[in-house]
């Protein structure tokens, strides 16, 4: 995302940069302010131009290059004004960043591998107890696990008590556990936390026009954060409040005015 809106507006055009043109694409680095985090785009950038050659446009050697050079100054600005008024979402890692499926593969649909939000609970625990794989390293009920590769000691560590994790983690590592057993903990506390879930489910199968008196509204708070945002980039890129507050500029452009 960075490395596209950092040469945003380029287009690829193989006849303009040769070895010859390094100097040129120096004093396009001066003239382009860049943030400590994108410096080593910048010297990506320059390798990349020489040997896979950039252009806007229209070629720079019609425009002139220090013409060329000002137009990509105005185009680099605008990307950090643009920069600077956007916000780059962060990201929030968590302890179980993917949930395995039943064979611990991603979990998806055509692999039939899944759990539904749906499932009853007897059809979660068959699944748990039948279908999920465990440590393939424990072969034997005294053999010693390795939670870490296991799936079901995945869906532990999101659905089931800080003591049910520890026991889990100390009993499979040390053998005082079986499998079964370990299923059977990990089935009830999923069921524990689907519950309310399914609870909520049906009330709004019961009740459809809430589904979508509540799609609707999200929908408004959307359409008004988005004309928010899109004000914000007016602004920043054409300044057009300040131009809005200019009376003389808009008469001027208006049909018909000097
Ligand atoms: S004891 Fe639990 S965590 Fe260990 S391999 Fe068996 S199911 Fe997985």
């Amino acid at each position: 995302m960075r490395r596209f809106n950092a040469h945003f507006g380029f287009e690829v055009n193989k006849d303009l940069f040769q070895a010859d043109n390094l100097e040129r694409l120096r004093e396009l680095k001066k003239i382009i302010p860049l943030p400590p985090y994108l410096q080593d785009l910048a010297v990506s950038a320059e390798e990349t131009l020489t040997r896979n050659p950039w252009i806007f446009g229209r070629r720079a050697s019609e425009i002139g290059y220090s013409n060329f050079l000002e137009e990509v100054g105005q185009r680099n600005q605008k990307f950090f004004l643009m920069h600077s008024v956007l916000q780059e979402p962060a990201y929030l890692p968590t302890e179980t960043p993917r949930l395995p499926g039943l064979d611990g593969r991603r979990m998806a649909k055509s692999y039939g591998n899944a759990i539904w939000l749906s499932d009853p609970p007897t059809e979660i625990r068959t699944k748990v107890l039948k279908h999920m794989m465990t440590d393939p390293q424990r072969v034997r009920r005294t053999d010693p696990g390795r939670p870490e590769v296991c799936p079901v000691f995945a869906y532990h560590k999101l659905f089931s008590p800080r003591e049910t994790i520890a026991w889990a983690d100390q009993g499979c590592r040390t053998a005082s556990i079986g499998c079964v057993e370990c299923k059977n903990a990990m089935a009830d506390n999923l069921i524990k936390w689907i519950e309310p879930v399914q609870t909520r489910r049906k009330e709004f199968e019961a009740h459809p026009q809430q589904v979508w008196d509540i799609l609707d509204a999200g929908s408004d708070e959307a359409r008004k954060a988005a004309k928010r945002t899109m004000k914000r980039v007016r602004n920043a890129i054409f300044k057009s409040e300040d131009a809005r507050k200019r009376p003389s500029a808009a008469a001027g452009n208006a049909p018909g005015g000097s």
